[in-house]
């Protein structure tokens, strides 16, 4: 769905979309495993600036590997969102500055309107945590042998797991290589 300016200048555009998995692109290891639903409206806020508010909920599931043991793991995200999207070519006289300082999220959009699923997936990759876990106990992956902690523990010694001894180790197979 595409939300033209033209449209907006009349009316406030209201939407109420199902979009099947695969047909957004998320960044490399997100993928969408559900159906995204969203309802919400676009409006014109400024029509001399272009800026224009998209506010309402979104819901999907979206799988990914856990940051730590890289096992598929479903995130699934109810959101509720109000973004405010100005045209690209402000980016460039400096109101992005101003904006930032109210603490709202704000897009850009080129052209005559805005492309309803670039919204929706900005939308996703804010609701997403900065650090994709399986769960906040998650043990990860162990860095000696390879084994995954959650399921055994591989009874490695607990110093080669710790980051400092990795570096010296590594140093001194890199002074090793010299001799
Ligand atoms: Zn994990
Ligand atoms: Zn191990």
């Amino acid at each position: 769905m595409f939300i033209g300016l033209r449209e907006l200048e009349l009316h406030t555009v209201s939407f109420n979309v199902e979009i099947p998995a695969g047909e957004i692109d998320y960044e490399s290891k997100i993928s969408q495993s559900s159906v995204l639903h969203s309802e919400g409206t676009a409006q014109l806020l400024n029509h001399a600036l272009g800026e224009v508010r998209v506010l309402g909920d979104l819901n999907v599931t979206v799988e990914s590997t856990c940051d730590r043991c890289v096992e598929p793991t479903s995130f699934p995200i109810e959101s509720h969102f109000d973004l405010i999207y100005m045209p690209a070519s402000s980016a460039k006289t400096g109101g992005e500055d101003e904006l930032d300082t109210a603490g709202v999220e704000v897009g850009y959009y080129e052209g005559s309107g805005l492309a309803l699923k670039d919204v929706l997936r900005e939308v996703v990759l804010l609701a997403l945590p900065m650090q994709l876990v399986c769960s906040e106990e998650c043990k990860g992956i162990c860095p000696v042998c390879g084994q995954n902690r959650n399921q055994r523990e591989c009874g490695c010694h607990p110093e080669a797991a710790d980051d400092r001894w990795n570096k010296l180790r590594d140093f001194r197979a890199e002074i090793g290589q010299h001799n």
